[in-house]
Parts: structure tokens; C-alpha cells; sequence
């Protein structure tokens, strides 16, 4: 039992968890820096102003100093004046008295101010204030006293000494001064001091505080961004282990799985060769049955096993089909191609169907579109039967049209030479339009898987697996196309698919264009009341050069010919509302002008009553739809032309007993299963052959062998390929090893082996025609045809 790798879903409720943690350790960090950055540019406006204090401090101090320097200086010029020996010297020391004096006076007034020399801004503790204070009387005595001599001085204009008592008052207050001064000095440089330790606790306080936030970071966010990232690359890595098992558990799980399929491609390979085995015997002796008489119960039965039969078959092909694709066993083979032609056969194998349903079936190649095209023919027509079937399946009434368009892929200015337009690119479009139930919304992007319908009921009225859309998508898909559809309950259905593909150089054919000499000029009237028919025919009549007329009904027919109008030929619908085809031909040729008007019908329906009276009115001038342009042309033709002849839509009887007079041969049947043995003696019979068999591979090399001894060799051999003891591949080997090429019968090989590669293999290995089992009688008269017999086949290689 192939072992499920067992699943590991991450912990998604521990991812949130962990990023939310990333996310709130993101915002502390943010937090941390701003702080610090705060911090810093708040200890650099600290520092700078504690710098500009200091300053202030050492320049009052030196103020201060110099005040007391200043009282000195006042006292030395006063006793110099005193004592001075001439009045010249006399008048200089008054001077610098003068001059001392007011500088003296100013400092010591910005000093008690708070505005001392320089401008500074001085703020004084109330210690200083009182030490100045005590200055002040020594200084106003001093002042006042000083003033007084010089003022004395001044009003009498002559220099007089002081007197004795005045020089007394300003010595005496001169040493207080000092004093005083020596206090407010000393008073300044304690504070001053003081200042320097508090910025340098400030310094230290600030570089505690910093380096807290930096451990409290370290602790709160880095460490546990550090434990986080740890933790996150441990469960990366554990991720990745378990990844890395989980990919080889899958890698075993495809492989075991691919080889499920290739087991399950060839269990349907085979069991497809088993089942078509028995379906040969069933196919085959139910033609054969139907060739013998019969009563109508009889026929209907047997027209029962028949179809039933033929359904059967056709699911074996689709599942086989489905199979391969899946199994990318499914090859596509390029080949050139009549596109008309592809859809007129594809046509041909719903013709029926859709003519007991009466539905309007009609197909339109546009202009532009290249006759013939290199692509997969088998694969198309495939692809286009699906959706035929299931139009005509999911229709009542009302009609089914094809239409073709192109569009060229590569630029046409890069190819130059003439005819380069058949060398190019195309995307081929299909547009696959009915009428019919519709596909309901819901259901829509069901329909493409395999084995699902639109609905239970579908499968239940309709009948069906559910495989042909999905077989057609993988196709379409392979051809380098894709499909899709629109679609409308109970209005009906547009699948529309593209394939790209190549034109193919090609003569444009006589049926689609140009002119037909006996067709060309002529009026032809065209009686549909299905309007897409009526372009299609008006299309093809004016692409022949002829003059079509169209009605839509019997009354509009009778309107255009009750007024004398020359007509040539009458194309008509046998179905049409109102009054039916043969009706109206009959009321037609009632008048003398066309009593002998040629007619043609188009109809789906191939009931026998309408035939006969389509017989009595016209014979031999009934076409089925949809209308296909190469027996419409030859019929057009021979009824305008006159001509006879009997047309080849009838059908030829199904044996036709005088082959074997017309085409002798010796014909040997290597079949190991009876009744498929039974079933090919009796069809050869009935083709007017007496054959020979042999019913294994030992037998089958003994009977050529013996034939030949005896000079009445085999001209063929149907050989099936696989049977006991030797199987067919084997006889033929042995055969073609102990005979001469001259004594060789032609092989065809029967087998039910349906796959291309098992075809080739036969081929390969000297096989002449294959016939894949249920074979058709037209199939087996193809091949008894194909073969010469060997005494002219001798002749003609010797006179070669
Ligand atoms: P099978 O083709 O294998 O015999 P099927 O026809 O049921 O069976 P598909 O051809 O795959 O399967 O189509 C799938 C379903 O799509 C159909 O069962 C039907 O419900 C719906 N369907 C397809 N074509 C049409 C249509 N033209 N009109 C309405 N329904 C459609
Ligand atoms: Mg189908």
C-alpha cells in the first residue's frame, strides 16, 4: 500500500505570537534611542552652560580682585598728590585719581548690580550679596570722601591739597575696604567652586543614568531579541529538516504514484484489448445478422445490440483516450489536412441523430481561412464530435452551426516570397452553437472535469460518462488551443475552442471557389426557412458565380414564382413550416413554366414516406444536411447539366457478393478465438470468398508452408496477433525466414490492440495493413482490395 506522507502544518498561533513580540521589541528600541538621544543633547546644553558660568565666575572674581587693587591705588595717588614736589607732578597724580575714581566707582556699582565689567550677568547668592553689602559703607565713605577733595579742587580751579582729616577718613576705610573685598573674593571662588563639583556630580549622575538605559536595553531588549532570533533560526532549521523529509516522502509518494498510473495505463490498455476481443464477435455477427431477413421486431432488436454495442465502444475509446492523456502516453501527429473535409466526415457521424431530432445542422468556413492545414486531423475531428454529440444530445429543436474563423499568428510583412500567406501561423477558432437546454451557472466549472455532469438528472435522461469535455480540453490543450463556452438556460450553448496550426501549400478547391462552368449565370432559388442555411447557401452560389434568390418560407417561394421569374434550379428544404419540400415542388411544377424546373432537396430526416414522395417529385436529387459543398456541387452540376446518372448517395448494399468473382483470392484466417474466427469466414462469404483457417501460430506457418508445397498459395492473411503456442508477430517471422519473397502472402494483422505504439511495433516488424478489431466490412473490403494476388504480383515484380 503506497504510504501517505504524513502532513506538518506550522504552528501559526506561535508565529503570531512571536512576531507580536518582534513588533513590541521594535517599539522599546525606539524608545531606548530616543531617550539617549534626548539625553545627550540635554547633557550638551548642561555642559555648554556650565561652561559659560564658569567663565562668568572667573571674570567677576577678577573684577573683584582688581576693585581692591583699584582702593590701593586710590590711596597711593592721594598721598602722593599730597606729597608731590612741583604742581606738574601734583596735577598728574590728581588726574589718575580722577580716572581710578571712576573706574573704581563703576565696577564696584556693576559688581553690586549684577552687572560687572564686560557685560556679564552675574547673579549673586545672598552670601555674596551680604559680603558686598559689607563693602558698601568703606566704599560710599571712601567715595564721598575722594569726591569731596576733588570737588573742592574743581570750584576754587587751583590744586589744594587735602586736609589731614580727610586723608585719615579715606586711609581708614581704605583697610576696611580691603577687607570686605577679601571676603566677597573669597565668598566668589566658594561658589564658584561649588559650581565645578555639582557639573562634575551632574557629569558622573549622567553617565550613571546612560549607562542604566544601556544595561536595562541590554537586558529587556537586546537579550531577548538575541533569545528570539535563536529561537526563530532553531525553528528555521527544524522547518527546513522537516521540509526536506517531507519532500522525499512526496518525491516517493509521485513516484509510487506515477507508477500507479503507468500500472492503471496498462490495466485499461489491456482490459480495452480484452473487452474489444468479444465486441468484435458482437459488432460483426450483428452486421451480419442485419444482412439476413428479418422481421421488423427482429430488426428493431437487433438495431438495439447494434447501438448499444456501438456505445460501448465508444466508452472504452474515450476511457482508453483518457487514459493515455493522462498518462502523457497520448501522441499528436502533425499531418496536412482538408479542413472542410474533417468537418464534413465529423458531420456525417451525427448526421443521423440530429436528423431524428430534426434540428438544422449547418457549418461556415469563413473567407480568410485556409483550405488545408497541417495539424492533428484525427485529434480535431475528435475534439469536434464531442461537442456535435453533445449539441445534438442537449438539443430539442432548433438548429446546430460550426463556424470556422482564423487568425494568422505571425507578422505576414516577414515573409516576403509569393505564397508565403500558406506557410504562416493560424489560430484556427471553432464556435459550436445550439439551441438546446443550456447549462445552468452553477454547474458551469463542472462540466470540463472528467466524469461530471451538469446535473444527476442530466445523467440519468441523457445517458453519457461525463468524459467527452474533459477529453476535448486536454486535447485542445495539447493542439496549443484552449476552450471555454457560453451558455443560457433553455436558449442553449457556444463552445468556442482555438488550435493553432499551419497552412499548408494547398490549390485552392474548385468546390469552395472559382467558377463551375455549368453552374456559373445560372438564377437559383433556395427555399430555407433555417436563416444560418441561407447564408451558407448563398455564400457558396455566389462564390460559384451563380445568382441566388432566397426565400424563407413556401409562400415567399410562390411570391418570387407566381411573377414569371426565370429560374434555373430550385433548392429546397423538405422540411419547412407551413407547407412541407415535396408539397411545394409539387405545387410548383404545376405551372407550365416550371414544369421541368430541376429540384434539389436538403433534409435531415430520411424518413421513408417523405423519400418516396421526394422520389416521385425528384428523383435522386436528395441531399442530406448539413449541407456539404462536394455533393452539393456534383449534384447542382448533374442536375444542370442534365445528367442521369445515378447519384452515389445511394447506398451501396452492404456485402457486395460478387467481390470474390471480381477479385479472387486465397485468403487464410489465423484467429484463435472462435467466434471471431466464425465472424470473419462469414463475412469473407459473404463477400464471395472461400477462406481457409488456422487457429494458432503453429498452424497458421503450417497452412502457408503447406499451401505453397502444394502451389496453391495464400494471396493473404489476416493474422491475428496475439494467440497460444506462437503468436501472429512470431508465425510471420517464420514465414518470412522459410519462404521467398515471390511465395509471400500479404498480412493484415487483426488485432484489438488499440494503441499507436503496438500498431507501429506490427508494422515494424513486416505486418502490411493493420485492422484494429471491431472492424467495418467497408474496412475489410479496403483491405481485400489493397491486395494483388500473388501469381500478378509475381508478374509484375519479374517484369520489373
Ligand atoms: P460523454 O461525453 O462522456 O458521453 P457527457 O456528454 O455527459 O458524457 P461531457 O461531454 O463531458 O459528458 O459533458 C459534460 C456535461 O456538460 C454534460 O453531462 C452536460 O451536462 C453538459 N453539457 C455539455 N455540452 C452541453 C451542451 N451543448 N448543452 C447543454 N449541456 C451540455
Ligand atoms: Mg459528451
Amino acid at each position: 500500500m503506497p504510504s501517505t506522507p504524513s502532513s506538518w502544518t506550522p504552528d501559526t498561533v506561535a508565529i503570531e505570537r512571536d512576531l507580536a513580540l518582534v513588533k513590541r521589541l521594535r517599539w522599546s528600541y525606539v524608545v531606548v534611542l530616543v531617550t539617549l538621544a534626548a539625553l545627550t543633547i540635554g547633557g550638551q546644553f548642561a555642559v555648554q552652560n556650565f561652561i559659560a558660568e564658569q567663565r562668568d565666575d572667573a571674570r567677576t572674581i577678577n573684577v573683584a580682585g582688581r576693585q581692591r587693587m583699584r582702593s590701593q591705588r586710590l590711596t597711593k595717588c592721594l598721598l602722593a598728590w599730597q606729597f608731590a614736589p612741583d604742581a606738574a607732578e601734583r596735577q598728574a597724580y590728581l588726574s589718575e585719581l580722577r580716572g581710578t575714581l571712576s573706574q573704581w566707582e563703576a565696577a564696584h556699582r556693576g559688581l553690586w548690580e549684577g552687572k560687572a565689567e564686560g557685560g556679564l550677568s552675574v547673579t549673586h547668592t545672598p552670601a555674596t550679596r551680604a559680603a558686598l553689602a559689607a563693602t558698601l559703607p568703606h566704599f560710599n565713605a571712601m567715595a564721598g570722601t575722594l569726591r569731596q577733595i576733588l570737588a573742592t579742587t574743581d570750584a576754587t580751579g587751583a590744586v589744594r591739597p587735602p586736609s589731614a582729616e580727610q586723608i585719615q577718613t579715606v586711609l581708614e576705610h581704605q583697610a576696611q575696604f580691603l577687607a570686605a573685598m577679601e571676603k566677597v573674593v573669597d565668598q566668589l571662588e566658594i561658589e564658584a567652586n561649588q559650581r565645578r563639583l555639582q557639573l562634575q556630580g551632574f557629569g558622573w549622575a549622567w553617565l550613571v543614568v546612560v549607562l542604566g538605559i544601556f544595561s536595562l536595553e541590554g537586558i529587556f531588549i537586546v537579550r531577548r531579541s538575541l533569545a528570539q532570533t535563536t529561537a526563530v533560526i532553531r525553528e528555521i532549521s527544524l522547518a527546513r529538516d522537516r521540509l526536506a523529509g517531507l519532500n522525499q516522502r512526496l518525491e516517493r509518494a509521485r513516484d509510487q504514484a506515477q507508477a500507479a498510473a503507468r500500472a492503471k495505463s496498462a490495466f485499461l490498455a489491456n482490459m480495452s484489448h480484452e473487452i474489444r476481443t468479444p465486441m468484435n464477435g458482437i459488432i460483426g455477427m450483428s452486421n451480419l445478422l442485419a444482412s439476413t431477413p428479418l422481421s421488423t421486431e427482429q430488426s428493431e432488436y437487433l438495431e438495439t445490440i447494434r447501438s448499444s454495442a456501438q456505445s460501448l465502444l465508444t466508452i472504452i475509446n474515450d476511457i482508453l483516450d483518457f487514459s493515455k492523456i493522462e498518462a502523457g502516453a497520448l501522441q499528436i501527429e502533425y499531418l496536412p489536412f482538408d479542413l472542410r473535409e474533417c468537418i464534413e466526415s465529423t458531420l456525417d457521424m451525427i448526421a443521423e441523430p440530429a436528423g431524428r431530432k430534426r434540428l438544422d445542422v449547418a457549418y461556415l468556413i469563413e473567407d480568410h481561412v485556409p483550405p488545408t492545414l497541417i495539424s492533428d486531423p484525427t485529434r480535431l475531428r475528435q475534439i469536434l464530435l464531442n461537442l456535435l454529440s453533445n449539441a445534438v444530445k442537449f438539443t430539442e429543436r432548433g438548429e446546430i452551426v460550426i463556424t470556422v474563423s482564423a487568425e494568422p499568428l505571425n507578422d505576414q510583412t516577414s515573409l516576403p516570397e509569393e505564397g508565403a500567406r500558406e506557410r504562416r501561423q493560424y489560430e484556427l477558432r471553432f464556435d459550436v452553437r445550439d439551441t438546446g437546454i443550456g447549462i445552468p451557472p452553477e454547474a458551469q466549472e463542472r462540466v470540463f472535469r472528467e466524469f461530471e455532469q451538469a446535473t444527476e438528472a442530466t445523467a440519468r435522461t441523457y445517458g453519457g460518462t461525463g468524459l467527452g469535455l474533459a477529453i476535448s480540453k486536454r486535447l485542445v490543450e495539447m493542439l496549443g488551443g484552449r476552450i471555454w463556452f457560453e451558455s443560457e438556460v433553455g436558449l442553449g450553448t457556444t463552445f468556442h475552442f482555438t488550435v493553432q496550426c499551419e497552412a499548408s501549400p494547398s490549390q485552392p478547391r474548385v468546390y469552395v471557389r472559382g467558377s463551375l462552368p455549368a453552374v456559373e449565370g445560372k438564377i437559383v432559388l433556395a427555399v430555407d426557412d433555417n436563416a444560418t442555411n441561407r447564408r451558407v447557401l448563398e455564400s457558396q452560389l455566389r462564390a460559384w458565380h451563380a445568382t441566388p434568390i432566397l426565400a424563407s418560407s413556401a409562400e415567399e417561394a410562390m411570391r418570387c414564382l407566381r411573377g414569371g421569374m426565370k429560374v434555373d434550379v430550385l433548392i429546397l428544404d423538405v422540411h419547412l413550416p407551413g407547407m412541407d419540400g415535396p408539397a411545394l415542388a409539387r405545387e410548383i411544377r404545376k405551372q407550365p413554366a416550371y414544369a421541368q424546373l430541376p429540384i434539389l432537396f436538403f433534409g435531415s430526416t430520411m424518413e421513408e414516406p417523405i423519400k418516396a414522395q421526394i422520389e416521385a417529385v425528384a428523383p435522386a436529387a436528395l441531399l442530406t444536411k448539413p449541407i456539404k459543398l462536394t455533393s452539393f456541387r456534383r449534384h447542382l452540376e448533374e442536375l444542370l447539366a442534365k445528367r442521369t446518372e445515378e447519384p452515389s448517395t445511394t447506398t451501396k448494399p452492404q456485402f457486395d457478393k460478387t467481390l470474390g468473382q471480381r477479385h479472387p483470392l486465397r485468403i487464410l484466417i489465423a484467429e484463435d478465438n472462435a467466434v471471431n474466427r466464425k465472424l470473419a469466414l462469414k463475412m469473407l462469404e459473404k463477400l464471395g470468398y472461400q477462406a481457409d483457417t488456422a487457429t494458432d501460430g503453429t498452424e497458421t506457418v503450417e497452412a502457408v508452408l503447406d499451401a505453397v508445397t502444394c502451389e496453391k498459395p495464400y494471396d493473404l492473411v489476416l493474422l491475428d496477433l496475439h494467440m497460444p503456442a506462437k503468436d501472429g508477430l512470431e508465425a510471420l517471422r517464420e514465414i518470412q525466414q522459410r519462404l521467398p519473397a515471390t511465395h509471400q502472402p500479404r498480412f493484415v494483422a487483426l488485432t484489438a490492440a488499440a494503441l499507436p505504439e503496438e500498431r507501429q511495433a506490427a508494422l515494424a516488424a513486416g505486418v502490411d495493413d493493420y485492422l484494429c478489431k471491431p472492424f467495418t466490412v467497408n474496412e475489410l473490403v479496403t483491405a481485400l482490395e489493397a491486395t494483388q494476388p500473388l501469381t500478378r504480383r509475381t508478374t509484375e515484380q519479374q517484369s520489373a
